[in-house]
């Protein structure tokens, strides 16, 4: 079986957007911008935000972070993303979710421009991708794309399942394979027969959130798995007590059948940066009527 090293990959990727970058900048002196937005003190969040904001500097694009106190009100955040709207400098926003329960998520994710929207959260970049038009691609499910693009090749006619319907990962994902050609079927909590469907798959893609739900012989021979899962999870070595990442797929009990399968950590989840640093590019080149880097447009 195959490991599709996510990490690797990414670091291509990453290294084809900084020399992207190069040539903007001495072709056009412009510089893509990133601006970040993290409400509260959520301990994930802040890591996810610190790494970001370094892969974007490594990329040579401009990183804008932007930190408001948990109790921030809604117009306080409105008025700090309309103000990076109007931010020529800024190509891309991102606002870290989720936010503090008090803050209505739907409002403002939609008053981020749709052209600078490199999270494609925004309706109008949903429904873009929903009719198979140009739009900004949520990172995950991009990034997910782009790895089963390299390692199945061409997925016209291949039977893919998708577990989990999230607006972030499932349903994304469901369009993207879609637009690929392959037959699409999407499960979630209330499916009668996910074991049955899934083994009847040539890919599966598991965004459950549930340690290795994705059992070893869920899995059709040959089929290639995406684990977009990140779980936590207690375990015990000689006496102590540590914590470990696990995927929502079953590795071990996987590995003999699959022809292929990402690995957690290491797949995914680095691809994930990787995709929003393309997403800013993209968005940059867009504004300035620039070429797009070709391999990194859907
Ligand atoms: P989510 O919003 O919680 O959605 C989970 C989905 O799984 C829901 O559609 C839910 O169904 C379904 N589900 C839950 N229990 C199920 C069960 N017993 N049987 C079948 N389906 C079930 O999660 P998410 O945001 O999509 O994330 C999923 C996982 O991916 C998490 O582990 C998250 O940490 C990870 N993730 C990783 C990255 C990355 O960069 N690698 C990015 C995003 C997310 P219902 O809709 O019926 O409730």
């Amino acid at each position: 079986m195959k490991i599709i090293d996510g990490k690797a990959f990414s670091q291509t990727l990453r290294e084809k957007i900084k020399d992207h970058v190069t040539v903007i900048k001495e072709s056009a002196n412009i510089t893509p911008g990133l601006a970040v937005v993290l409400v509260g003190e959520d301990p994930a969040s802040q890591v996810y935000v610190k790494n970001k904001g370094i892969q974007t500097k490594n990329a040579g694009m401009n990183s804008f972070e932007h930190r408001l106190e948990e109790d921030v009100s809604e117009k306080v955040l409105l008025d700090l993303i309309e103000q990076l709207n109007q931010d020529p400098t800024v190509h891309g926003i991102l606002c870290q979710l989720p936010l503090p329960k008090h803050l209505n998520e739907n409002l403002v994710i939609n008053s981020i421009d749709p052209n600078k929207d490199v999270d494609g959260f925004h309706i109008s970049n949903v429904g873009l991708l929903n009719t198979g038009q140009k739009s900004m691609v949520p990172c995950t499910p991009l990034g997910c794309l782009m790895l089963l693009r390299e390692y199945v090749g061409d997925l016209s006619g291949k039977k893919a399942t998708v577990i989990g319907r999230s607006n972030i990962v499932g349903k994304p994902m469901f369009n993207l394979l879609l637009r690929e050609n392959c037959t699409v079927t999407v499960v979630h909590s209330r499916t009668k027969n996910i074991e049955e469907i899934c083994k009847s798959s040539d890919i599966l893609v598991a965004a459950v959130g549930r340690p290795k739900f994705v059992k070893g012989h869920w899995v059709k021979s040959g089929a290639v798995i995406i684990d977009v899962g990140i779980n936590r999870v207690s375990i015990t070595e000689n006496g102590i007590e540590k914590s470990k990442l696990v995927g929502d797929v079953d590795f071990e009990a996987t590995k003999d059948t699959a022809l292929a399968i990402t690995p957690v950590p290491g797949g995914v989840g680095p691809m994930t940066i990787a995709c929003l640093l393309a997403n800013t590019l993209v968005a940059c080149c867009r504004t300035h009527n620039l070429a797009e880097p070709q391999e990194l447009v859907l």
